[in-house]
């Protein structure tokens, strides 16, 4: 899977990309990830290198311009499989069932708004879907790409090994959340581990996470 990021701000990812899975899947050349400086495809006659301008109709603060996310894009090689992805607010809702259906794209390119936005014209014509990540206002696409890239990459074939399983773990069926965890040490100050946990009877052990799972799922 090859990520694409167009961004003001690639340096934001070296820190994150650069431990745990994420690395080890890069390593492991399971997954590939680039980042376009969107900086470089601004107007090569202006000094300042802006990527924005003010609103049309007026209003508060700047708006990302369309000519250097097409020329970003336009400099991206595109996979068969590709998908063209801008973060926005009033996009579709990011749910496990998407990282499950965005995985199986041989490339992920994401758009990552600054300011008060991209202008619209970015999301009517050059992108294939909108995705926010929740009912809130962010200050960039950035946080929304790293989820993206974290969230679709442990499913891929070879990223977990047998350390997580993701059949198992919350919203992976019928958006249903997981059984509570527990490890060593039995007892912590006075809290201690639910005994069945620590009986050895799978059955029983089996037969507790599913109803505690009841439990939660139906909070
Ligand atoms: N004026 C916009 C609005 O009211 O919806 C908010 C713009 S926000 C400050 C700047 C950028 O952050 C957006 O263009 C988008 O790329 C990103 N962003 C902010 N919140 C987001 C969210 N919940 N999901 C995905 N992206 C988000």
């Amino acid at each position: 899977m090859q990520f694409n990021i167009i961004t003001i701000f690639p340096d934001i990812f070296d820190s994150y990309f650069n431990k745990g899975m994420i690395k080890r899947a890069l390593d492991k050349k399971v997954i590939k990830i680039n980042t376009s400086d969107l900086r470089r495809f601004a107007d090569p006659k202006d000094a300042h290198k802006s990527v924005d301008d003010t609103p049309y109709g007026g209003g508060a603060g700047m708006v990302l311009k369309i000519e250097p996310i097409y020329k970003a894009l336009k400099s991206i090689k595109r996979k068969k499989k590709a998908r063209v992805i801008l973060f926005s607010a009033k996009g579709k809702t990011l749910t496990q069932q998407d990282l499950q259906r965005l995985k199986k794209y041989d490339q992920l390119i994401m758009i990552c708004g600054r300011y008060e936005g991209v202008d619209n014209r970015v999301a009517e014509h050059l992108i294939d879907e909108e995705i926010s990540i929740g009912n809130y206002v962010l200050t960039g696409g950035e946080i929304p790409a790293m989820i993206l890239v974290d969230g679709i990459t442990r499913l891929l074939p070879g990223v977990l090994g047998n350390l997580e399983s993701p059949k198992d773990e919350s919203f992976s069926f019928e958006n249903e959340l997981e059984y509570p965890q527990y490890t060593k040490p039995e007892k912590f100050k006075t809290w201690k581990v639910p005994p069945v946990l620590l009986s050895g009877n799978h059955a029983k052990i089996k037969e507790w996470r599913e109803s505690q799972k009841q439990n939660r799922n139906n909070q």
